[in-house]
């Protein structure tokens, strides 16, 4: 069965949004596999963004995702890549689609970073890969 990684970043920790995130990737029939909080370090987000080190925004993003704890959690489905993507919205929240998590919840907020509240795994391959980075074997 397919599975994905979804992250729920600082800023949706940090707004209390952790159970309305959820709730709507559970609402629309992915299951729940593993979940839990977790206060990432620089080591593992290097990990994690390994195909943005070196970019301008690279630094904002990791001290961004150290500014406080993040919700990890394992999504299974058919389809659930794409399917979580899809309910994400576009990167930028400011112009997300609305009916979409960063479309409905999120902002620019003017910083050098898009704070936009959740990531989600690109392919089967980075899922995988981010997978172990987070929960491990
Ligand atoms: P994610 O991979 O987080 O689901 P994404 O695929 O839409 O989102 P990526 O291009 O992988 O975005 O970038 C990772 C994250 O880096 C973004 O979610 C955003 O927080 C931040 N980011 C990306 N591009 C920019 C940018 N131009 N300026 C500021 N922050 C950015």
């Amino acid at each position: 069965i397919e599975r994905t990684l979804v992250l729920i970043k600082p800023d949706g920790v940090a707004r209390n949004l952790s159970g309305s995130i959820l709730a709507r990737i559970e609402s629309k029939g992915y299951v729940l596999a593993e979940l839990k909080k977790v206060n990432a370090t620089r080591d593992l987000l290097e990990q994690h963004y390994e195909e943005h080190v070196g970019k301008p925004f690279y630094e904002p993003l990791v001290e961004f995702m150290l500014s406080g704890p993040v919700v990890a959690a394992i999504f299974e489905g058919h389809r659930v890549i794409e399917g979580f993507r899809s309910l994400a919205g576009t990167t930028d929240p400011t112009t997300a689609a609305p009916g979409t998590i960063r479309g409905d919840f999120g902002r620019d907020w003017g910083l050098a970073v898009q704070q936009n509240l959740v990531h989600g795994s690109d392919s089967a391959d980075s899922a995988e890969r981010e997978i172990k980075i987070w929960f491990g074997e």
